[in-house]
C-alpha cells in the first residue's frame, strides 16, 4: 500500500519536473527565435555613375528611400564628384566599396596571388575612401566575379560582400535576398540585365513582401531614357520605391543586414 502511494508520487514528481523542463526548454527556443524583420529592398549601383545618383536622389528623396553607392575607381573621381558621394552619405545613403580598378577578382589572383589583390585593388581603395571621410565597410564585386578564397580574405576588411545573380526563375528558387550570411547576392535591374522585366521584378517584390525578405537588386547608371548597357531606368527605381512606401516596406543599405545576423 505504502510503496504503491510512494510509486504514484514518485510518477507525480517525475511528471512535475518533465513539464518544468519542457516549458524552461520553450522559453530558451523562444529567446534564441532570430528576429521577426520588416519585409524590404537593398538598392544598390556600381561604378562611378556620382552625377546620375545625385539626380536620382533628388527625384527618388520623396521616398525616404536609402541605397548603397559602390564605388569603384575613387582616385578618377573629381572634386565635385566626392562633394556629392559625400553629400549622399550626409543624407543617410551608404557609399561602399567596388574595387580600386575593377578587377575581376578570381583572375587577378590566379594570376597574382591574394596578398596582391588586396595591395593593389582593397586597400588603397579603403585608404583613400576613409581619407575623405566614406565610411566603407561592404563592398560590391565587380561583374560579380569571386571565389572561396576571395570571399575569405575579403570577410577580413569587411562586414558584408555582395555578388550577383541572374535568372528568372519563380522567386521561390532565387538567392537574390538577404539569408542571414555576410554574402550576399543581387538581382540586376538595368534594362540590358540579363531576364530583366517588370513583371518578374513585381514577382520577387510580391514574394519579398509575403515572406518577410530582403530583396537585394544592383544597377549602374539611373537614367529618364535608356540609351546603352548598364542604365537603369528611373521609372524602374520609382516603381520599386512606390511598391516599398505603398506596403510599409524598409529600405535598407547593404551594412545595415550585417545588424540583423
Ligand atoms: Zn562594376
Amino acid at each position: 500500500m505504502q510503496s504503491n502511494r510512494n510509486k504514484k508520487l514518485f510518477k507525480f514528481i517525475l511528471l512535475c519536473t518533465f513539464f518544468l523542463f519542457s516549458c524552461e526548454n520553450k522559453n530558451t527556443l523562444h529567446k534564441s527565435k532570430p528576429k521577426e524583420i520588416n519585409p524590404g529592398v537593398v538598392i544598390t549601383f556600381d561604378d562611378t555613375s556620382i552625377n546620375e545618383w545625385y539626380q536620382a536622389d533628388k527625384i527618388l528623396h520623396q521616398y525616404s528611400w536609402k541605397a548603397t553607392f559602390c564605388v569603384s575607381k575613387i582616385n578618377t573621381l573629381n572634386r565635385s564628384e566626392i562633394k556629392k558621394l559625400f553629400d549622399l552619405q550626409k543624407e543617410g545613403h551608404e557609399i561602399a566599396g567596388h574595387g580600386f580598378h575593377h578587377f575581376d577578382a578570381p583572375k587577378f589572383v590566379t594570376k597574382n596571388g591574394i596578398n596582391a589583390y588586396i595591395d593593389q585593388e582593397i586597400n588603397p581603395m579603403i585608404a583613400l575612401m576613409h581619407f575623405y571621410s566614406f565610411k566603407v565597410t561592404s563592398f560590391a564585386y565587380p561583374f560579380g566575379f569571386r571565389n572561396s578564397i576571395t570571399d575569405k580574405a575579403l570577410l577580413k576588411k569587411f562586414k558584408i560582400i555582395r555578388g550577383t545573380t541572374y535568372g528568372a526563375e519563380d522567386p521561390f528558387f532565387q538567392n537574390c535576398y538577404f539569408n542571414n550570411s555576410k554574402l550576399v547576392f543581387a538581382i540586376g535591374i538595368d534594362t540590358d540585365h540579363p531576364n530583366f522585366s517588370i513583371p518578374y521584378l513585381l514577382k520577387l517584390l510580391d514574394y519579398t513582401k509575403r515572406k518577410h525578405k530582403i530583396l537585394i537588386l544592383f544597377g549602374h547608371r539611373p537614367v529618364i531614357n535608356v540609351t546603352a548597357n548598364y542604365q537603369t531606368k528611373m521609372a524602374t527605381l520609382q516603381l520599386i520605391c512606390n511598391y516599398v512606401k505603398q506596403h510599409n516596406m524598409t529600405f535598407y543599405r547593404l551594412s545595415d543586414l550585417n545588424n540583423l545576423k
